[in-house]
């Protein structure tokens, strides 16, 4: 297994004074399906002081002594060092009793979440994996390492950990962990909301969400409770193929994989069943449903604890998920003024992901939702006159002729309506004859 120098250097510093040091955990995993690492943890029989006094002359960072883990800045990375650890009894489901340093390796290893995160490497050592860690990765399975039941129920957050490595790497839930995590799903609520929200945030952007959601909608009710009213829920329209939970599922996968727009897939349609009218040919509607919708996922995300710009951006996209657009750029200009470039591109992306998980004639929109994209691009990239800010004239140019009132800002905001839809040239000169005729019709 490739380690970076640094990481070499430090795992070879601990040995030479006399302790065992390791990587562990995610890095291995990563390394061992070809994947390149984001970060490398190193776990050791030194205990935390014992660490602090091989890298005395590195800056060290006590990240977490009490828990054994220290930062040590080590010939510019900054590396986490934690002691082997053994942890106590679990009582409140969500932290150990306590927890105790251990000098053996198997110990540490042991009280880790799943088999394929139980792995231990260094070069002088080679790799230890008690648990078959690397068989669990060549067969693409989440295995807790000991007994299920036990360890959902020290820790409830490791049932969104399996479904996050479920989504994301690809991997099956080996049987009995499913079964035990099925069980244990109502302790998911005496996880804090912020690492619930943090675990839930990587699982959506998984290339595999789609399938998660849909094996695992019981758990993810638990999370989300309004979200199990989608559940076989058959929609009734002409448009959809599949049920409420489904299409929702596929609209996720189909949207890019970034935070906001998945957020706004999964909770699109979530106020639909809220909504459902049926008209005389039998055919259902859900005329609404995206405000409703917007308003559902506002309180959801308060409870979660997203933070207010995510939450923010997110209600944004749901509540226009349904804008009519047109791929001309009169239509786009305007758009832009209204409502910012970023804004708009997230709306045309939900509805392009939306319009993939319906009926395949719904997906005939997206070559002029593409369009309308590019158009977007393009008119951004020329930096048009969107704002009022832009405008090549301002208050003060206006206002040798126009008193300072109320009429002022309706001159300006006439202006900018005009130059948005392109019907005069955003330069001084020209604004401001347009603007006395503008002012003379309202005096008139
Ligand atoms: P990634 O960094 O990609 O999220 P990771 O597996 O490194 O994946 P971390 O949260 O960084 O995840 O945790 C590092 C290691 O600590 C894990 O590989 C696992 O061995 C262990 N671990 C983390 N969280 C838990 C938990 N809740 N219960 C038991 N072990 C855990
Ligand atoms: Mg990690």
């Amino acid at each position: 297994m490739h380690l970076p120098k640094p990481i070499t250097e430090i795992i070879e510093r601990l040995e030479d004074e006399g302790y065992e040091a390791y990587v562990v955990g995610g890095c291995v995993r990563d390394s061992m399906m070809h994947m390149t690492a984001h970060d490398y943890d190193i776990a050791t029989s030194a205990l935390p002081l014992e660490t602090k006094r091989v890298f005395s002359f590195c800056r060290v960072i006590e990240t977490g002594i009490k828990h054994g883990t220290v930062s040590v800045l080590y010939k510019g990375s900054c590396v986490e060092i934690t002691t082997f650890r053994v942890d106590g009894d679990y009582l409140d489901g969500r932290h150990p009793q306590s927890v105790d340093f251990s000098t053996k390796l198997s110990d540490d290893l042991s009280r880790r979440d799943f088999t394929i995160n139980g792995i231990a490497y260094s070069h002088l050592r080679g790799f230890y994996d008690p648990f078959y860690g690397a068989r669990d990765i060549t067969l693409k399975i989440i295995r807790c390492i000991g007994d299920p039941e036990k360890r959902f129920s020290e820790d409830a957050l490791r049932i969104l950990r399996a479904l996050r490595f479920a989504a994301v790497l690809g991997f099956e839930i080996e049987e009995n962990t499913k079964a035990a995590l099925i069980a244990h799903k109502s302790d998911i609520k005496q996880v804090s909301k912020e690492r619930i929200f943090a675990e839930l945030k990587r699982l959506i952007c998984g290339k595999y969400v789609e399938r998660v959601i849909l094996e695992f909608a019981e758990v993810f009710s638990e999370i989300i409770p309004e979200l199990s009213a989608e559940i076989n829920y058959e929609q009734g329209s002409k448009f959809h193929n599949s049920t409420l939970l489904e299409h929702t599922a596929r609209a996720v996968h189909a949207a890019p994989k970034e935070i906001h727009i998945r957020l706004a897939m999964l909770f699109h349609d979530i106020g639909k069943p809220l909504c459902r009218t049926t008209d005389e040919n039998g055919e259902c509607h859900y005329y609404g449903h995206a405000e409703i919708s917007a308003r559902m996922t506002d309180g959801i995300l308060r409870g979660l604890k997203c933070d207010n710009a995510l939450r923010e951006r997110v209600c944004e996209i749901v509540r226009l998920h349904d804008l009519p657009t047109e791929p001309n750029e009169k239509y786009v200009r305007k758009q832009l003024s209204k409502r910012g470039y970023e804004l708009f591109c997230d709306i045309l992306q939900a509805k392009i992901a939306d319009n993939s998980a319906k009926i395949p004639e719904a997906a005939e929109r997206i070559p002029l939702l593409l369009r309308t994209l590019e158009l977007a691009e393009k008119i951004n990239a020329e930096q048009p006159c969107i704002s009022l800010r832009s405008l090549a004239v301002n208050g003060n140019d206006l206002k040798r002729f126009i008193p300072p009132s109320a009429v002022m800002g309706e001159v300006l905001a006439r202006l900018l309506e005009e130059v948005v839809d392109g019907e005069v040239e955003n330069e001084k000169n020209v604004l401001l004859s347009r603007a006395r005729e503008i002012y003379d019709s309202i005096k008139a």
